[in-house]
């Protein structure tokens, strides 16, 4: 039964009871080391390697997760993004290239072709790192944080749709209303940017209902703030964010626990669709918080 529930129904059934919530969890598990097989061929091994290196898996491969039997489950995924603190990405590199076999990674972080960069442009990113293995064309591109923080490129994403990650044992949804229903929201400091424009295309084009700010009406209503206006300061483990962890491998490890960065985040921009004034005017403000 629980697998023909979307993930929107999976988050409802596990708060029923303990019974329900093992199910749920026991069943995504399952399903993550079913996706990460096109990667991977020992997804335990694998996330063990995610989990000792803190890094998060975010992008498509967490939009098709999320949108598991509804209209949009079916979506094509193409490579594998994976979000490195910078003193553990070599790590994570050396482990796909030692164990599972794939080619040398080379740096693509400077190639103007290439569609990753296009579609997210370098902020907080230190280096791109793209490895291909032949025998399953598979390609999986490392993205090494230029702190020790594997979320700060992620808070810099062009769309609350892709703001995301899925670490070794849990998953962040920063705005669960709207991606759950397809919904995805422009951050305004990158409207009009071409490369933006063909990444909205992209997921037009697979059915998600993507706009500004102003036009969704999840982000204010009747002129309240719900929460979604991009003036709001966010952070991944705050109240609006959806967070669980799906393996209770170490409880004591708190899955937001990054203990040298957690990022913070305003979209910023003009108008939100309520009457909220900006902080600043001019555009983007994006901030960290420092915790030590
Ligand atoms: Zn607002």
């Amino acid at each position: 039964m629980i697998s023909n529930l979307s993930f929107k129904d999976l988050t409802r059934a596990r708060g029923i009871n303990k019974a329900f919530h093992r199910s749920v969890d026991d069943y995504l598990k399952v399903e993550y080391s079913r996706d990460l097989r096109t990667y991977v061929d020992r997804p335990l091994q694998f996330r063990e390697v995610l989990r000792s290196t803190r890094s998060v898996i975010s992008g498509s491969f967490v939009v098709r997760f999320v949108m598991r039997r509804t209209e949009q489950g079916d979506m094509r995924v193409g490579d594998l993004d994976i979000y490195c603190p910078l003193s553990s990405a070599s790590g994570v590199i050396t482990y796909l290239e030692e164990d599972e076999r794939y080619g040398p990674g080379i740096n693509i972080t400077h190639d103007p072709d290439d569609e990753l960069e296009e579609a997210y442009p370098i902020s907080a990113i230190s280096c791109v790192t793209r490895l291909y293995r032949e025998s399953t064309q598979s390609r999986i591109d490392v993205i090494t944080s230029d702190t020790n923080s594997p979320l700060l490129p992620i808070r810099h994403f062009w769309c609350t749709l892709v703001t995301n990650y899925m670490s070794a044992d849990g998953i962040c949804l920063t705005h669960p209303k709207l991606t759950l229903d397809a919904r995805g929201c422009i951050a305004p400091a990158q409207l009009g940017d071409v490369a933006i424009e063909h990444a909205v295309e992209k997921y037009r084009a697979r059915g998600f209902r993507i706009g500004t700010f102003v036009d969704n009406d999840a982000t204010h209503q009747g002129g309240e703030t719900t929460g979604y206006c991009p003036q709001r300061l966010r952070n991944f483990n705050d109240s609006l964010s959806l967070t669980f962890k799906f393996d209770s491998f170490n409880e004591a490890q708190l899955l937001h626990t990054f203990p040298i960065l957690e990022p913070t985040w305003k979209y910023g921009g003009w108008l939100c669709g309520g009457r909220c004034v900006p902080a600043d005017p001019a555009g983007n403000t994006i901030l960290t918080a420092f915790i030590v």
